[in-house]
């Protein structure tokens, strides 16, 4: 029951109009007055109607980001340590309303309260943190230059950042796109996923409390192919950031391309090998590796979807996957006790149902799981297969589910040689108690991030993106500076060499 949530009448939410399209600081209806529903996977019931943005709205957020970075704006004269303050008292206001976004974000994906709030919550208080801090820490060089010039570098805001996210993390992807970019001094004009569009609205009303000016962050709820599209090919934006398939990254590279060449950044897909040694300490490796495969009901780009395992301990480790797999507590994820809640929707589940039924097929051995849990729902019984072959489908493809697939290997050089042959490139794990072993294999890896000992540990202060065609870029860290500057060189004609 969302009544006192969502009021139908007002077309509020929890009081505030934020089921509308976020311009200037202000709510406005959609120019073509059209709207969508936004729907909880655990009951299938809508939450809430949304105002649909399309090209026309797409336009007015591009025109008001424009204005509010252009030269002599408050936004552009602001001192450098007032910008890292607004960021900081942003990260303040969720951290006072993060019981309420942490009941949204569970609400429109279904993911367990406890990790919306532990997870989801405190990763994007802390991207804020970490980029509030920066905000008057970026500098260029002086750089020694031959015959009598001086010479030195700034680094600029590139203008007006698009961003486009997806609905598996709706919260931490916002503040993983909006914090580098505010933070480097840039405006935004973001679209979040059409099926979680509620959390990045609610911190839209948190960006006017905080006092950022009118237009520096825009949000514009509605779909891929429209509202997306319209932010990828926009002549006035300046880059685009964005998380998602690889089939739609490359749309976007595209559109950037035959547009104004804007610049492009892209998180994409996995098919993330977690490669688990004889020697490795076992309880932990499958801990681990299971919460690689199964965490956010598998829905995580960096999934571990191949998990290798050395001949010597391959049976013992599927029989205490199987064993843990069992475990898993599946139900309403408000209920503090669910660990793994509903598949987003209906095309995510089918694809996923689809995918086990070619494993069974092509004669991997399945362990448990494989069914949905109850009739009418989204909920699936997290999955083991073993057995599973490189050729497989289940090997090959992103699941983006949960299922775990474990694969046999025999000797270091095999592993490398299998794990790296794929169009993927995102994350891979290795577990050894063995630090050669754990280096050598995490240099041989064609993967933007290696986990030794562990699985999914991502921090705000360490660079996030993909090798290959799992993306371009650089997100988090200091490094993410640089996807949201622009590089200027001056260049001084002296009378005497210095
Ligand atoms: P998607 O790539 O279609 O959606 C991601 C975002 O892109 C959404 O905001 C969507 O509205 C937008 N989008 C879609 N088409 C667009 C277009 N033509 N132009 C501009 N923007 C567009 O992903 P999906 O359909 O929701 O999921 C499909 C598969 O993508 C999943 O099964 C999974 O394999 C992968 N995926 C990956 C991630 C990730 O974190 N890397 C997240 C979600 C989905």
């Amino acid at each position: 029951n969302y009544a006192g949530f969502y009021s139908e009448s007002k077309g509020t939410i929890n009081g505030a109009p934020s089921s509308k399209i976020f311009i200037n600081n202000e709510w406005h209806s959609a120019a073509k007055g059209t709207k969508f529903q936004t729907c909880d996977p655990a009951t299938g019931v809508k939450i809430c109607d949304v105002d649909e943005a399309g090209e026309v709205d797409v336009d007015r957020a591009v025109e008001a980001a424009r204005a509010a970075g252009q030269r002599g704006s408050p936004w552009r004269r602001m001192d450098v340590s007032s910008r890292g303050r607004l960021l900081s008292k942003l990260a303040e206001l969720l951290e006072r309303d993060r019981v309420l976004l942490a009941t949204m974000e569970t609400m429109d994906t279904g993911k367990p309260f406890l990790q919306s709030f532990f997870v989801d919550l405190e990763g994007s208080i802390k991207t804020l943190r970490y980029y509030a801090g920066w905000a008057d820490k970026i500098h260029g060089k002086t750089m020694p230059v031959d015959e009598n010039f001086m010479c030195f570098t700034k680094h600029e805001p590139i203008g007006v950042c698009g961003a486009i996210i997806p609905w598996n993390f709706p919260l931490l992807m916002f503040t993983w796109k909006i914090a580098p970019a505010l933070c480097c001094g840039n405006t935004v004009v973001i679209k979040p996923a059409e099926q979680t569009p509620l959390t990045a609205l609610h911190v839209g009303a948190l960006v006017k409390e905080a006092g950022f000016p009118p237009g520096v962050v825009n949000i514009l709820p509605g779909f891929g192919p429209t509202a997306g599209a319209a932010i990828a090919r926009h002549m006035g934006i300046d880059k685009v950031a964005f998380t998602g398939s690889t089939q739609v990254g490359q749309l976007i590279k595209e559109a950037a391309a035959k547009s104004n060449l804007k610049r492009v950044t892209l998180e994409l897909g996995g098919k993330n090998p977690c490669i688990v040694f004889a020697d490795s300490d076992l309880q932990l490796a499958v801990e681990e590796a299971q919460k690689g495969a199964f965490y956010n009901q598998g829905q995580c780009c960096t999934a571990a979807s191949r998990v290798f395992v050395e001949d010597e301990i391959y049976d013992k480790f599927v029989r205490l996957s199987v064993e843990s797999a069992n475990r898993v507590v599946t139900g309403d994820p408000m209920d503090p006790r669910t660990s793994h809640g509903p598949q987003i929707n209906q095309k995510q589940f089918d694809k996923i149902m689809d995918l086990i039924g070619s494993g069974e097929k092509e004669g991997a051995k399945l362990e448990c799981g494989g069914f949905a849990v109850g009739d009418r729902s989204l909920f699936i019984q997290p999955t083991v297969f073993s057995d599973v072959k490189d050729h497989m489908r289940i090997a090959k493809e992103e699941i983006f589910g949960p299922v775990q697939c474990i694969l046999r290997f025999k000797s270091q050089e095999e592993v490398i040689e299998r794990a790296n042959s794929t169009h993927y490139g995102l994350a891979a794990a290795v577990f050894t108690r063995d630090v050669d072993r754990a280096l050598s294999v995490s240099a041989a890896l064609e993967s933007g991030t290696v986990w030794v000992n562990c699985y999914n540990a991502l921090h705000a202060q360490a660079p996030f993106g993909g090798y290959k065609m799992s993306g371009n870029g650089r997100e988090l860290g200091e490094y993410a500076l640089a996807e949201y500057s622009e590089v200027k060189t001056v260049t001084i004609k002296l009378a005497e060499k210095p």
